[in-house]
């Protein structure tokens, strides 16, 4: 299992993208939380830029978090041309954890709301890629 089965996000090289993916195909979404400092960090971190501790924790991203903001992508990065038009969203869930997703095709245009309720799943795509996607909460 490697990056060539994961579609939507790019990692900073020293994330534990291999414990995030192992985590993402048994249908759990992970973030990392820093034991020294508190703070928490999606995608994963294996290290806190904030006070540089290795010591971190994982934890699920449960429950519902609200939407921040949204954007519409029309054009889609290198890799992802076909993708698009896809919306982006920014979510937020507990302990003001900030979460950049792609919402689901699911949710139509007219129904999206900011403040609405959001769940972050993993979602298999059409080609084997696994990713990861807000939708209804
Ligand atoms: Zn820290």
């Amino acid at each position: 299992m490697g990056f060539e089965n994961f579609g939507t996000v790019s990692f900073t090289a020293e994330a534990k993208a291999a414990d995030f993916m192992t985590h993402l195909e048994a249908g759990r979404v992970m973030a990392t939380r820093c034991k020294k400092c508190g703070l928490s960090y999606f995608p994963p971190k294996a290290d806190c830029p904030r006070c540089l501790s290795s010591d971190v924790d994982w934890f699920e991203i449960k429950g519902k978090g609200k939407l921040n903001t949204y954007t519409i992508v029309n054009y889609g990065p290198t890799g992802f041309e076909n993708d698009a038009p896809y919306i982006l969203a920014l979510g937020e869930f507990d302990g003001g954890l900030q979460i950049l997703a792609r919402l689901s095709r699911d949710i139509e245009e007219k129904d999206i709301q900011v403040g609405m309720s959001l769940v972050l799943s993993p979602v298999k795509l059409p080609d084997n890629r696994i990713a990861y996607e807000f939708k209804k909460g």
